[in-house]
C-alpha cells in the first residue's frame, strides 16, 4: 500500500487546514485524510432542512483582520470564502434590547443594569489589569465569580456576567478565569494587556467578525477547492481505531479493516479519545492527562420564520436568569437571504446544555425563546434541533491543554482542544498554526516564511 508523507485523522476544519498546509509545503506533500463520518467538515457544516440551509450551530467567525484564519487563508487558499461583516452585538435583558457595551462610555450608559454595579465593575476591570501586571500568578487562576462576589452585585448583573462567561468560553463564571473574560489569556504579553485596556476605554469591539456567505460550510469548500490536484486523498467512513507504533515511532494508522502508512500522523479528533488508540504505547500519565480534557454540549434551535423578527444586522445575546444560562441568536438570513425560501427568516439560537436530560433542555429553550419573543410562536414554519460539542475542550481554569508534540515520535495533535487561544474556528486555526510551527521545529516541513 502507498506510503503517504502525512496522514491526518479527522476532516474537520483543523484537519483540513493542516492537510492543505502540508500539501502546499516543500513542493507538495502527499496527504491522506481519514474521516469517520460519511461527510467532511466536522462541526463546520451546512445542510438542507425543508428548504432552509442550517449550519452546525450558529457561527460568527472572529479575528478576520489579522487572526490565524486570515494568515492561513493568505498563505494557502486559492479560493477565498466571501464574508459579510457581522455587525453589532445586541444584548436582550429584561425585555429591553441594547447594543453590547464595549467601552467605558458605553458601559456607563448601559442603563439596563444598576449604575452602582456598572461603576463597581469598571473598578474591578482596572484592578484586574493592575493585578495582571503586578502579580499575574496570583490572579491567573481566580474565577470571574470569585473576583466579583464581594461587590454585592444585583442578580441581573450576575446573570449578565454569567451569560457572557458562557458565551465567551462555554463555562460558567465560577469556572472561567478573569484573564480569559477580559481577553488577557496570554498573561505575559504586556502590549496585549495595554491594548485591551485602551480598547475598553475607547474602541468598539468585534469589528473584525463576519459570517460566510453560503453558510459555514463555505469555509470547508474553500479549503478543499484549494487542495493542489492529486496531493490530498480523503477517505470517508474510515474511523481510525489504532495508531500504529514501532519502537516509539509512528508508522501509520488502522481503521480496523485497513492499515495506512506514514511516518507522520496528525490527529485532530478529541484528544480524550486518543489514549484508547495508543494502548500501552504511551506512558499512563500522558494517557491520564488526555483523559481529563473535558467538553460541553450545546443545543441549537433553528427556526424558519414566516416574517422578519430580527431587523438589526448583528446577533443578539439573550441574558439568562436563574433557570437558564441564556442564549445567542444569529439571524443568518440577514447576511445571506439564499439560506431560506424567499421572504423567510432563518435564525439559529444557541444554548448550553446544562443537564443530561436533553428533552427538558429543548423544552426550556423553546420557553426561553417565547419569553424573549412572545409572538414568534405563530410564525414558526420550521424547527430543527442540533445537539453538538461546540469546543473539544472548555476554556476554563485548570483545563489541560496538551502540546502539539506527543511522546510518540511522528505523532502530532491539532484541533480546538490543543490551543488555549480564542474560540471556535479561530481557535482551530490557532491550533493549526501552532502545529505547523512544531512540525517545522521537528524538521517535518520547512515553511516558506515564519508563521
Ligand atoms: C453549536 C456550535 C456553535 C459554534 N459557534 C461558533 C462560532 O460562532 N464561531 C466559531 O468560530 N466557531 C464556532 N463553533 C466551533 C467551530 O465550529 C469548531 O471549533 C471547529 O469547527 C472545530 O474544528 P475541529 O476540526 O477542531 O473539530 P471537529 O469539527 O470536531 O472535527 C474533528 C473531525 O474528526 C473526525 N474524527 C474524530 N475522531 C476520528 C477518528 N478516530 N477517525 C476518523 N475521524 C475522526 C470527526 O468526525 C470530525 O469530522 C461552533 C460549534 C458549534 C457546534
Amino acid at each position: 500500500m502507498k506510503k503517504y508523507d502525512a496522514i491526518v485523522v479527522g476532516a474537520g476544519v483543523s484537519g483540513l487546514l493542516t492537510a492543505l498546509a502540508l500539501s502546499k509545503s516543500d513542493g507538495g506533500k502527499d496527504v491522506l485524510i481519514l474521516e469517520k463520518e460519511d461527510h467532511i467538515g466536522g462541526v463546520c457544516r451546512s445542510y438542507n432542512v425543508d428548504g432552509y440551509t442550517v449550519d452546525t450551530g450558529p457561527h460568527v467567525i472572529t479575528q478576520l483582520k489579522d487572526g490565524p484564519l486570515k494568515k492561513l487563508m493568505a498563505r494557502y487558499f486559492d479560493v477565498l470564502p466571501v464574508f459579510k461583516p457581522h455587525g453589532k452585538y445586541y444584548v436582550k435583558i429584561n425585555g429591553l434590547t441594547r447594543e453590547f457595551p464595549w467601552t467605558v462610555a458605553d458601559w456607563l450608559q448601559f442603563n439596563v443594569l444598576p449604575l452602582r454595579d456598572r461603576i463597581l465593575l469598571i473598578q474591578a476591570l482596572f484592578s484586574a489589569f493592575s493585578a495582571s501586571v503586578v502579580s499575574p500568578k496570583k490572579i491567573a487562576d481566580v474565577s470571574v465569580y470569585d473576583y466579583v462576589k464581594n461587590y454585592d452585585l444585583a442578580e441581573s448583573t450576575l446573570n449578565f456576567i454569567n451569560t457572557i462567561a458562557y458565551f465567551l468560553t462555554g463555562a460558567p463564571m465560577h469556572d472561567v478565569s478573569v484573564f480569559r473574560i477580559f481577553g488577557w489569556s496570554d498573561t505575559k504579553n504586556m502590549q496585549k494587556k495595554v491594548t485591551n485596556v485602551i480598547n475598553f476605554l475607547f474602541r468598539e469591539g468585534a469589528t473584525d467578525q463576519a459570517y460566510p456567505v453560503g453558510g459555514i460550510e463555505s469555509i470547508v469548500d474553500s479549503i478543499t477547492r484549494s487542495f493542489p490536484e492529486g496531493r490530498v486523498d480523503i477517505k470517508k467512513n474510515a474511523e481510525v481505531k489504532r495508531i500504529l507504533i514501532e519502537n516509539g515511532l509512528v508508522k501509520g494508522v488502522s481503521d480496523g479493516k485497513n492499515e495506512y502508512y506514514s511516518d507522520v500522523v496528525i490527529y485532530s479528533g478529541f484528544v480524550s479519545e486518543l489514549p484508547k488508540m495508543l494502548g500501552n504505547d504511551v506512558p499512563p500519565e500522558y494517557a491520564n492527562k488526555l483523559n481529563n480534557v473535558t467538553n460541553i454540549l450545546s443545543l441549537t434551535v433553528w427556526l424558519g420564520l414566516k416574517k422578519k423578527y430580527f431587523k438589526n444586522v448583528g446577533s443578539e445575546i439573550m441574558i439568562g436568569d436563574l433557570d437558564s444560562v441564556g442564549a445567542w441568536a444569529v439571524p443568518v438570513t440577514n447576511y445571506d437571504q439564499g439560506l431560506a425560501p424567499p421572504g423567510r427568516q432563518l435564525v439559529g439560537f444557541g444554548f448550553i446544555v446544562d443537564s443530561t436530560d436533553v428533552e427538558s433542555v429543548k423544552k426550556r429553550a423553546m420557553e426561553f425563546i417565547y419569553r424573549h419573543w412572545p409572538s414568534i410562536e405563530n410564525d414558526i414554519e420550521m424547527v430543527h434541533y442540533q445537539v453538538l460539542v461546540p469546543e473539544k475542550s472548555v476554556n476554563q481554569i485548570n483545563q489541560v491543554v496538551p502540546s502539539h508534540r506527543t511522546p510518540i515520535q511522528g505523532l502530532y495533535l491539532a484541533g480546538t482542544d490543543t490551543s488555549k487561544k480564542s474560540m471556535g474556528v479561530t481557535r482551530a486555526s490557532y491550533s493549526v498554526v501552532e502545529c505547523l510551527k512544531t512540525l517545522e521545529e521537528d524538521r517535518v516541513i520547512q515553511l516558506d516564511a515564519p508563521m
